[in-house]
């Protein structure tokens, strides 16, 4: 078996700027979601799309005449990290603005969040006693857990703003998400300097 077959890179006549023309037409991603992992959280890109105009998510997959799958609808792409921390999420967000283009990033953390009920100096020092490594210099500490939401949110779409990956035409949200009502609050809300 040669898995090869299945990379677009190793097509017959592959062409690298033409299959980047034909990614972006195959699906119109303009908003990326960074969330939690947590299984509770599932529904926020669901809900992101409801709170903004014009968002579709999860939209249809489009097949072609031999079923085989080649698109979709969907605005939003998902990114599903722990505590929904910004830190894990920065190479996709390159990597969809490459692909496809993006307009939107959209940071949700969420109420009783994991990763509220540790510390940066608790999760370095249960490792170290368990795993025996020492992992103190491994992480910036402000990006391990979450001590109150709007520091979090204000501190995560601060470094998407900052990060020389992200496209400078973005505009950036920080929501909070009720797990128990499903409802957003809107915390932070950060329009790109100059328009399109
Ligand atoms: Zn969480």
């Amino acid at each position: 078996m040669d898995f090869d077959t299945y990379a677009f890179s190793k097509q017959p006549g592959f062409v690298e700027t033409e299959m980047r023309k034909a990614f972006k037409q195959a699906v119109p991603l303009r908003t990326v979601v960074v969330y939690c992992y947590d299984p509770r959280a599932v529904n926020i890109p669901h809900a992101v799309a409801k709170a903004m105009r014009g968002e579709v998510y999860p939209g249809q997959i489009i097949h072609d005449d031999g079923g085989r799958k080649i698109a979709s609808t969907t605005t939003i792409f998902p990114v599903v990290v722990a505590g929904g921390r910004a830190v894990d999420a920065l190479r996709s967000i390159t990597v969809a603005q490459h692909l496809f283009g993006i307009r939107n990033i959209v940071v949700v953390h969420h109420t009783y969040c994991g990763a509220t009920s540790f510390t940066p100096e608790g999760l370095i020092a249960a490792f170290n006693t368990e795993q025996g490594v020492d992992i103190s210099a491994l992480y910036d500490r402000s990006n391990i857990a979450i001590a109150d939401y709007e520091s979090s949110l204000k501190r995560d779409t601060r470094l998407f703003r900052e990060w020389k990956g992200t496209p400078k035409n973005v505009d950036i949200y920080g929501y909070l998400f009720n797990i128990d009502t499903e409802a957003l609050t809107l915390i932070v809300e950060d329009r790109a300097a100059f328009s399109r």
